[in-house]
């Protein structure tokens, strides 16, 4: 029978992503399931400063919960002109208000009124990402992904969610927006770290 591995999200296309790297991973053995699909607990507010500090704390909550080793993930943006900012902020930069879909547009006009006056050259940015893994027995890992780019002036682009359309990944002319999602998996912020996490899964299914 497999092994439950909680990733503690509400957000399906992060379940789909984890599937599917472990899909193409060749781990076998682990049944990923959300928080959607377990008894609701009490989630306690992101308080870390850091992305790691977040992730971690979400895991341990979801493993304490639930008794199922648990996955879990924080991310956002770093704009190298707003010294490193949003960062952890980044979900809620221009307030709490509206559904997920009007923060976000309103999370990338403030950005983007932040940054009017900065030059090309100084537009650097990075989505970063740390996942956490914590067990039930107290095994804790935490990997980091970073993913570089620059910041356009205005939105391009429909695909993906938050700042996505603003961010041209380094080497690249299109906006993350404007990419083929299954593309961008591949070499996101959070695709890596899952898959720094991916030792550490398989390792789950042999001592499980
Ligand atoms: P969370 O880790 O799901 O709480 O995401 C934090 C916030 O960072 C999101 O609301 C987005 O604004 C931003 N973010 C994180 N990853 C991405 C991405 O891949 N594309 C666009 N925005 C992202």
């Amino acid at each position: 029978m497999p092994t439950q591995l909680l990733l503690a999200t509400r957000n399906s296309g992060k379940l789909g992503e984890l599937r599917r790297i472990l899909e193409i991973s060749g781990v076998d053995g682990l049944q990923v399931v959300g928080l959607a699909d377990l008894a609701s607990f009490p989630e306690a507010p992101e308080t870390g400063a850091t992305f790691e500090d977040n992730a971690l704390a979400k895991a341990r909550d979801a493993a304490a919960a639930t008794g199922l080793p648990s996955v879990a993930d924080d991310s956002g943006l770093t704009v190298d002109a707003l010294g490193g900012m949003p960062g952890v902020l980044s979900a809620r930069w221009a307030g709490r208000h509206g559904s997920r879909d009007e923060r976000d547009a309103a999370n990338l006009s403030l950005v983007l009124d932040q940054l009017a006056d900065v030059p090309d050259p100084r537009r650097g940015a990075a989505f970063v990402c740390a996942a956490a893994l914590v067990t039930p027995s107290g095994v804790e890992h935490v990997a980091r992904g970073e993913w570089h780019g620059w910041l356009t002036r205005a939105p391009r682009g429909s695909n993906g969610f938050g700042y996505d359309p603003i961010f041209v990944p380094e080497g690249q002319q299109r906006t993350s927006a404007e990419r083929d999602p299954a593309d961008k998996d591949a070499v996101s912020h959070r695709g890596q770290a899952l898959r720094a996490l991916l030792p550490a899964l398989r390792e789950l299914t042999g001592t499980l």
